[in-house]
Formats: C-alpha cells, structure tokens, sequence
C-alpha cells in the first residue's frame, strides 16, 4: 500500500515554544499533519480528541512529565498501542531507562539529526499504518465468520477459495470434507443448476453489481434445499473473484407457500359459505333416500352399496363443516352441552369407518359436569382424533375415550402447553397406533401439515381441533411415542352453574350478602343456570329476557338492586344501553357485562368507559362470582 504522510498525523508535546518550532519545521516538509501540545494534560487532551499515528513526547515538562503521559497512554485502551517516541539528551541514560519502563518505543535524541528524524519517524509510522491495517482485517474477518449469511469466495473457474462458518454450517460439512477445493457448481442441483452457473460466469466484473440468482442445492447429509445466491465481482489476492453470499430460503419458500395456501383456503372459505346452503339440501334427500332404501332392500349386497352411498354423503358434509369451521371460522350457537351424548354421536359415526381390526372403547366419569359451547363443533373435534387415531392403526389396535372431572395444581400444568389451574372436564383420546416422531409433534396443527399419501390427508383436521379448542377456551396435552401411540388430553372448562362443579369448591368461592342482582339474558336456559347458582352463593337474583324489561324491572326496585349483569345482545335495548339507562337512574350502580360473540377492540373500550368489565361465554362459576364479588365487596 502507498505511503501518504498527509493521511498521517504527528502530535508534538513539549513546553517549549522554540522545541516545537524546531520538530515542525522538520517534519512539516514532508507533509505531516502536525499537532502540537504545551504540557503533559494538552498533549492527552488532544490525543484522546483525535488518536495520532505518533507521539513526540518531551520529557522535562510542567504538570506531568513526559513518564507520566507516557505511562497514561498506555493504560488507555484507545491509545494503547499508538507509537510514543521520548525527545531526550543523548548522555540521559537514566532518562532512557525510565522510558522503557513507561512505554516508550524509541527515542530521539537531541540536538537532533535531521535525516536520521526524518527516516524514523517515517518507519515507525508506517510500522503504525501497518498495525491499524492488521487490525481492521480482524475486525473484517470477525464480521465475516459471525455473518448469518454464507459467504463464499470463488474464482474464476468457480472453485471455492475460502467459506465462513455460516456456509460450512449450510452445507453441513463435517471431518475431512472442506468446501475449499470444490468447484461451486458441485454444490449445485436440479434443472436451475446450469442456468445458476452461467449467470455467475457470466457476471460482469464492473464490480459493483450485484445479481441475484437461484438454485436448488443439496447438504453433504443428502438434504436438498432451495439456496438464493447475491453474487458480485471483486478483486481478491490478484485474482478475478467472485463473492457469493448464501441463503437457505427453506423456511421463506414454506411460509409463502403457506401463505399462498392460506389466500387460497380463505378464497375457498368464502365460496363455502357460499354453497353449503345448497350442498346440504342436496345432501340432504340423498341421506334420507339412502336411509329408506335400506330398509326396501333384501339384498345384502344393495344394502351395503345403500350404506356406502350414506356413508359417503356423510362425509360430504362433515367436509363442507370441516372447511367452513376452519376458513370461516365460528358458525353455530352457543349452549351447554353434554360432553357424553356428543360422544356417542361420534361413536355411532366412527363405529362404522372403523376396521374391525379396531376396538372401540370409552370411559364415562358419573357425574362430569357440562361445558359450554358449539356441540357440532365438539362433535367435530372428536371426529377428527378419532379419524387420525384409526389412521394411525392400520394394523389394528384400540381406540379409548375417556371423559372425567380432573383438577389442576400448578405442578400438574407444567409441561401442558397454555395450561391453567382450575377444574375441567378432561377429554383423553388414546390410541396403540403408530406414534408420532419429535418432528411431527412439532409440526402438528401447522396447516395443511400431513404425512399422509395425496388425497388422503388435508393436514386440515388437527388444525380444526386446535382451533374449536382454542374458541372453547380450553387447552392440550399431548402424549405420543413412535411405535406405541399417542394420546391426546383436550382439557375444556366446566360449564357455569353446573352442580357437580359447583358443590365441591362452594366454601372457596366468595359468596353475597343476600344482595339483589339483576340479571339480563335472552337465553332462558342462561338465566335460569344464573338463577340456581347466584342463589347457592347467597344472592338474590331477578331475571329478564330482555333490555325494556331490564329498564323496567330496576324501575321496580331501584333501591335494592346492587349490581346488574347483563348480556350484550339484548332484544329492543342492547347491553351497554341498558347499563347507560340504568345508570341514569343510579349513576353508582355496579354493572357487568357477558357476551357469547367475539368483540372489536371499540366494544371493548365501551366496557371500559362504562366502568362494566366483560366476561366471555363460557364463564365458569368461579369467574363469575369473582367479578361479582369484586365490583360489590372492594
Ligand atoms: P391429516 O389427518 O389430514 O394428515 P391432521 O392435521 O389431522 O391431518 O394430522 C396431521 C398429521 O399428524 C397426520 O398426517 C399424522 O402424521 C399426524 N397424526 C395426527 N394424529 C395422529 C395419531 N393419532 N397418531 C399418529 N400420527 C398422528
Ligand atoms: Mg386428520
């Protein structure tokens, strides 16, 4: 590299004017950049502002001497390694000695000799330049192999000259394999191989351009995968090089393939919703003809072919709800559902799709309390376990479902993924089948994630029942070994009001101080739960059907009531109007609100400005109470 003294700067330190004057006017003829400091405290002042190339440092100096500054340079980590040389007398022995000690590395010795200056200065700085190119090269190499990226460099003839860790890391290359010494185009697979080859030979060396190419490459474990290349030309150790910097895009290409898949299910949602008016009415005479059929038929094998016709009807519109459930998400109502009628619809269903190498079992608790939420959704869900699970056996084995009331402490939920502490209505399918590897777990539930032949799995069904559990505010535990089989623990929360949740964790619940509360629901089924249980807690309880009513009845009784829970969508006057009503009347009555529906985050900021937080159906027993308790009792 060419020496340029102007890039180069020299801080002069000595307290005599007539010193200084004397080394610029010998040094300033060879275009330096000369800086100059009257003592010991300017001269570190000025090299900390601006870090010099070298330091002519004088020794006899007021305030700190030259030892002083010297030593003081060297224990900053900044100007550490910046060269010092001591100005000194030429009989100063002792004064060379204590230079050495501090730090110094050179000396010059007065009366200076002009050549003799003139060549050591001019070394030590280019020692110095030499020093600040190591470094930098260092710190370049350091951003190199810490780079994400792969970075590879290749010459002419594409043969790799030097990789960083993150490209050896992409080709998993492991023992004596190197990537330097392979031509690039090894790494190279596919029908874009060729083409990728080309347009990097053909790259103009301008330098500045930087082309962007694609390839499918493949790892030396044999994995394939889809690498993006920048590539730029450059000029590297006297060769004409290449730069390539490395992508493994597998994860991009999947995210937009999912991305693509999911517009075209939402597309496809919507088309659904469309006609699945008109699929189930023409489902529907083929189903009931099916069913008549059956019965007119002494043939078995008619009777058989009539069952395969219902049998796949069935499955039509288990389709059609599958899709629409999961593009379109919620479509059903609300309600309190038996966990084990839905079972045995599901039973019925599934008893006939299973091969009767497969045994059917299920285990009913007495007395699991309800939940609350959409019963064909629930129906649904367990379908899709149940499909999967006798998927999982094509050799045969055992399909167990079991339904019981289970409590969770903190150490229970510790390895159940979004588990909450609590009572809940467990649901367990279990299987013997195959078993799941680590790397379907992982990937279970992912959409349109399956194992299964084309035309035989959606990768739809686990994604489903994550979503109506999710909407049923309920979670999972799953449990599954290759070879044995898996088991799956869906946990949903028990149901508002039902008996068997509510007797065991009366004494723990906050309960009333016989107050009155008025409750406004249109579900009669709602109101009559609210009723029985706000009167086990000691409550008073006066319920309505609608938002006039509501008006109406607090008229009745303006001084009694104490708090009024109503549910958002109320014939003639909606919730939070019946609250602003009511408040009207008792500007500090306590008002809570439910709602079954999803709400924006606007109807969210009315609860708040209404001072009426909101629970969301299905509550349970306990969360009401709480809510009551607080808005009445703190
Ligand atoms: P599909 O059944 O259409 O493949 P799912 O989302 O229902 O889609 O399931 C995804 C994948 O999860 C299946 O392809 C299968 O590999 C695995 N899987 C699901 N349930 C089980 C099970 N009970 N036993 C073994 N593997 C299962
Ligand atoms: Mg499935």
């Amino acid at each position: 590299m060419e020496f340029d003294p102007s890039n180069i700067s020299i801080l002069i330190a000595d307290d005599e004017l007539h010193g200084r004057e004397l080394l610029g006017a010998l040094l300033e003829p060879h275009g330096y950049q000369l800086l100059f400091a009257e003592d010991g405290v300017k001269a570190l002042a000025q090299a900390r502002r601006h870090v010099p190339d070298l330091v002519l440092l004088d020794v006899m100096m007021p305030g700190k001497d030259g030892f002083e500054v010297c030593q003081e340079l060297r224990s900053d980590s900044e100007l550490a390694e910046v060269p010092i040389m001591l100005l000194t007398a030429l009989e100063d022995r002792d004064s060379r000695l204590r230079g050495i000690e501090s730090g110094a590395d050179d000396f010059i010795t007065k009366p200076y000799d002009r050549r003799e200056l003139a060549a050591r200065v001019r070394m030590v700085c280019r020692l110095n330049r030499f020093r600040l190119l190591v470094a930098e090269r260092e710190k370049l190499a350091g951003v190199i192999d810490h780079a994400p990226d792969g970075i590879v460099i290749v010459d002419e003839t594409l043969t790799v000259r030097m990789a960083n860790p993150s490209a050896r890391e992409m080709f998993r290359t492991s023992g004596d394999i190197t990537l330097e010494g392979l031509s690039f185009n090894e790494l190279l697979t596919g029908e874009s191989a060729s083409r990728c080859e080309n347009q990097l030979r053909d790259l103009t060396p301008s330098g500045s351009e930087v082309v962007a190419v694609e390839s499918d490459s493949m790892r030396f474990n044999g994995e394939e995968f889809p690498l993006e290349i920048l590539a730029r030309r450059f000029a590297w150790n006297g060769l004409n090089a290449l730069q390539l910097n490395l992508r493994d895009v597998s994860e991009k290409r999947r995210l937009e393939d999912n991305l693509l898949r999911a517009q075209r299910l939402q597309g496809l949602g919507s088309l659904a919703g469309g006609i699945a008016h008109d699929l189930n009415n023409i489902l529907t005479p083929v189903l009931v003809g099916a069913g008549a059929l059956k019965g007119l038929q002494t043939s078995p094998d008619a009777v058989s072919l009539v069952e395969n016709m219902e049998l796949a009807a069935h499955r039509g519109s288990g389709l059609v709800r599958q899709i629409l459930t999961f593009a379109r998400g919620s479509e059903g109502q609300s309600e309190y559902v038996t966990l084990k009628y839905v079972l045995g619809e599901v039973c019925r269903l599934i008893e006939k799709a299973l091969p009767t190498s497969i045994t059917l079992r299920t285990e009913l608790a007495a007395n699991t309390p309800q939940v609350y939420g959409d019963p064909t959704q629930i129906h649904q869900l367990l379908m899709n376990l149940c499909v999967n699970a006798r998927d999982a056996m094509p050799e045969g084995g055992s399909l167990n479902i079991a339904i019981e009331s289970v409590s969770l402490d903190s150490s229970s939920i510790q390895d159940i993924p979004d588990g909450r502490v609590g009572n809940w209505v467990r649901v367990s399918v279990s299987d013997t089948g195959t078993g799941m590897s680590p790397e379907v777990l992982k990937r279970l539930g992912e959409p349109f994630f399956t194992t299964k032949p084309e035309g035989r799995g959606t990768g739809l069904g686990f994604a489903t029942v994550r979503t109506i559990l999710e909407r049923h505010q309920g979670f999972m535990k799953i449990e599954s070994e290759p070879g044995v089989g898996s088991c799956f623990h869906l946990f949903l929360p028990p149901a508002l009001g039902d008996k068997t949740d509510a007797e065991p964790i009366a004494e723990q619940l906050p309960t009333g101080q016989g107050e009155l509360i008025l409750v406004a629901d249109n579900e009669a089924a709602m109101r009559e739960i609210a009723q029985s249980t706000l009167s086990c807690y000691n409550y008073r309880v006066i319920s309505v059907g609608d938002g006039a009513d509501a008006v109406a009845e607090f008229c009745r009784h303006p001084d009694e009531v104490s708090l009024a829970l109503c549910d958002w969508r109320l014939p003639f006057l909606e919730g939070p109007a019946v609250i602003r009503a009511l408040r009207k009347l008792n500007p500090d009555l306590p008002c809570c609100l439910t709602t079954a529906d999803e709400r924006s985050p606007d109807d969210h900021q009315v609860c708040e400005d209404l001072a009426a937080p909101l629970l969301i159906k299905p509550f349970t027993t306990a969360q009401m109470l709480q809510l009551l308790d607080q808005k009445l009792h703190s």
